[in-house]
């Protein structure tokens, strides 16, 4: 089990294990937020919030729904609309500690563009 919070600790985000490839993506919302992305199985990811902790975004033909915490503004995940398989939570790990993130490889997607992607690292 690895466990993360946001900034100010409001948010408990916890994963079954550490990430071996994160996602950045240059798309409209990605590089706005500086995300690196690991998908996991919804069973496999639990987000711990006070009521009213989160605050969601979305656009346009909300594909997918952004949280954030409502305190300290730290992106802590984004899913599906929809549910079921192939639909996995992509919890931004930057909030990990800097050594599980150093472990995982980096994968640059184009999202904005091709949607190909290579490895960083
Ligand atoms: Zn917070």
């Amino acid at each position: 089990m690895i466990a993360a919070t946001c900034h100010c600790g409001a948010i408990h985000i916890h994963v079954s294990r550490a990430p071996r490839t994160v996602t950045r993506c240059n798309c409209s919302i990605c590089r706005r937020y500086g995300a690196l992305w690991a998908y996991c199985t919804p069973a496999s990811v639990r987000i711990e919030a006070p009521r009213g902790g989160l605050e969601k975004y979305a656009w346009r033909r909300k594909v997918r729904m952004y949280f954030r915490c409502k305190r300290c503004g730290c992106v802590t995940h984004y899913k599906y609309r929809k549910r079921g398989r192939g639909y996995p939570v992509a919890v931004n790990s930057r909030n990990f500690d800097p050594e599980v993130l150093a472990a995982a490889r980096i994968r640059n997607l184009d999202g904005a563009s091709t949607w190909t992607w290579e490895y960083a690292r």
